[in-house]
């Protein structure tokens, strides 16, 4: 399916920020907030699949998870087809979220031990109101179908199964509503290479079967390139670069996500690339950094780096970073 990007976006999330309250001390007196997603605008438009990468504590899975009202938003809005959902009811909230799903990266805790797979998949049914048994297993059995899973697996346990066919069964519970759009929160990390391919290709065949559109988060690079048209690059909860995939992988801007590319491993061994090893740890979010907060690791930095937060601005067509050098 062509992606209409003049049209309306099916998920909008504008200046969002989530902060996370940290006590402390005798007396646990607040200290602080981590800043987990400060001010972040993303649009996703039907049926294209944007790629969240940065490192682990960037704040994109607490962005999914605020974007799903796991987590509670400090400011900021995420709009749904229109629906402003950090402002539904919660009666309200259900309706959305049978089109809004999350998978999540671990198949080993995400699936309850002590329900059987026929339950864990049917359960969202039973949540939205799906009453008819007969109708609910019906639905059941054809998303197992879809995503591979034998129809023997009904009645097991998720322990009787490998983490690549626990990752099956969370695709079946996120498909089973028929949803519109799946954040897939490191779907593949958890899983050996060989699995992370099958779901790979599994979630592209969904998608194209059922016009499904696809927020992924992931560390892994090359793996977020395998499936995005759209990449966006996170560090300390923010956007560094937002662009099509081709175009941020052959010619990105921001020094972050030339970095993070320069670490990918080249499986040629004719051919050679020159690493980019960053100074300095990530800092803390509880206290980032004044102006860009890539400032303290940035080889490029100039004086109005640390004093001016660079915008996310359009760079070239379609293609946005931060940085001031742009
Ligand atoms: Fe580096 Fe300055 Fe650009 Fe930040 S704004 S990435 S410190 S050059």
């Amino acid at each position: 399916m062509e992606t209409n990007y003049n049209g309306n976006p099916l998920l909008e999330v504008e200046q969002l920020k989530t902060y996370f309250p940290v006590y402390g001390g005798l007396m646990s007196r607040l200290q602080g907030y981590v800043h987990a997603v400060d001010d972040v605008s993303l649009k996703v438009y039907k049926g294209e699949t944007v790629g969240l990468v940065g490192e682990s504590g960037c704040g994109k899975s607490s962005l999914a998870k605020t974007i799903m009202r796991i987590v509670p938003a400090t400011s900021g809005s995420v709009h749904f087809e229109g629906k402003d959902i950090l402002a539904l009811k919660q009666s309200e909230l259900r309706s959305v979220r049978a089109d809004l799903q999350i998978i999540f990266q671990d198949p080993y805790s995400s699936l309850d031990p002590r329900m059987t797979i026929g339950s864990i998949v049917e359960e969202p049914l039973i949540i939205n109101k799906v009453r008819d048994k007969e109708e609910r297993k019906k639905r059941v059995l054809q998303t197992f179908d879809v995503v591979n899973l034998p129809k023997s697996y009904y009645d097991r346990y998720p322990h009787e199964f490998s983490g690549g066919q626990r990752q099956r069964v969370s695709i079946a519970r996120a498909l089973v509503m028929k949803p519109k759009l799946i954040l897939c929160d490191e779907p593949v990390s958890a899983l050996d290479v060989s699995i992370q391919s099958q779901i790979l290709n599994l979630l592209k065949n969904l998608q194209q079967e059922f016009d499904l559109t696809f927020v992924f988060i992931s560390h892994a690079l090359n793996v977020v390139r395998h499936i995005s048209d759209r990449v966006c690059v996170m560090y300390l909860g923010k956007i560094m670069e937002l662009a099509p995939s081709e175009n941020l992988f052959d010619s990105a801007y921001h020094p972050y996500t030339k970095a993070l590319l320069s670490a990918i491993p080249i499986p040629d061994p004719t051919v050679k690339r020159e690493r980019i090893f960053l100074k300095g740890d990530i800092p803390s979010p509880k206290d980032p950094p004044a102006g860009c907060r890539f400032c303290g690791r940035c080889a490029y930095a100039k004086e109005i780096c640390s004093k001016v937060e660079p915008p996310l601005s359009e760079v070239s067509p379609g293609h946005f970073a931060a940085c001031h050098l742009f």
